[in-house]
């Protein structure tokens, strides 16, 4: 399953469920002072989640390009950071929140994308009772939920707007490639087991510039996952550059700088691979 196939099946399983499909916005914002970039896939929704607009539909799906600079020191170091990715989305404004959000998600990655369950692990905010009762109805056990604070389960897409706490649906890529530690989970610092593909965020409140929150009058639910980063798990390669996005890039440059080199290579052989892992820890 290349990663186009991965696109296409996330959009139409939110189309079949009564979601709009609209394409990529554009990654300058248009008429929003607080953001240089379009750096999630709400960004263009952000006036629905405030209540300053209508939504003309009450459910849309999307697949954003994005940029994000927030984490840019680790770009190139640990294989499944980007500053430019796509970002799949369901976004619903007013229309559902968490009871549909969570058993959609659930869904999509373990009947549509085959992934076994038990590599699911969930992350909640320490204080939502709501979605730990919710994961565990769906199908990932209490052993498999972590609880975490503002740090990894609280979102915003800047220091103002639209706000709330999220799930972080984790892969795990197996106890081999852990720390060993008894504690070993989702957001381990000591090792790379764990990889989070998809944030499911509960928008509840707006955040002004005093950092007040105040409630919306109508809850939004505004998920993303990295197309990129499923694809990895999907593909099983650990590293985002060793994907089907990454490979034709690699390989053209390759071409270009390094023409005897290429030429003593199998077309199919481990040169590729190499140099995908040689980027993911060297650039
Ligand atoms: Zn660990």
């Amino acid at each position: 399953m290349t990663s186009a196939d991965i696109r296409q099946r996330f959009l139409n399983f939110f189309k079949e469920r009564d979601h709009k499909v609209l394409p990529s916005s554009s990654l300058i914002p248009f008429g929003d002072p607080t953001l240089l970039f379009t750096s999630a896939g709400m960004v263009p929704f952000k006036p629905y989640f405030l209540g300053q607009a209508s939504p003309p539909f009450p459910r849309v799906t999307t697949c954003q390009k994005v940029f994000r600079s927030s984490d840019i020191d680790v770009v190139g170091h640990d294989g499944h950071h980007l500053t430019f990715f796509e970002m799949l989305g369901n976004f619903a404004f007013g229309d559902y929140f968490k009871e549909k959000a969570i058993p959609y998600a659930y869904e999509f990655l373990t009947k549509h994308l085959a992934i076994e369950e038990k590599r699911l692990w969930a992350g909640i905010h320490n204080d939502d009772d709501e979605s730990d009762q919710i994961w565990t109805k769906t199908g990932i056990p209490p052993e498999r939920i972590r609880r975490f604070g503002d740090e990894y389960n609280f979102w915003a897409a800047g220091p103002t707007g639209p706000c709330g706490p999220d799930s972080e649906i984790h892969y795990d890529w197996g106890e081999e490639y852990g720390c060993g530690r008894p504690d070993c989970g989702p957001n381990c610092e000591y090792c790379d087991r764990f990889l989070e593909i998809w944030n499911l965020v509960f928008i509840q409140w707006n955040r002004d510039e005093s950092g007040i929150r105040t409630p919306l009058t109508k809850k939004g639910i505004d998920t993303g996952m990295g197309l990129e980063r499923i694809t990895s798990v999907v593909s099983q390669k650990q590293s985002l550059f060793d994907t089907d996005p990454f490979l034709p890039l690699i390989e053209h440059w390759e071409q270009e700088t390094m023409p005897g080199a290429a030429r003593c290579c199998s077309p199919t052989g481990s040169s590729r691979r190499t140099t995908g892992a040689a980027m993911s820890s060297d650039v």
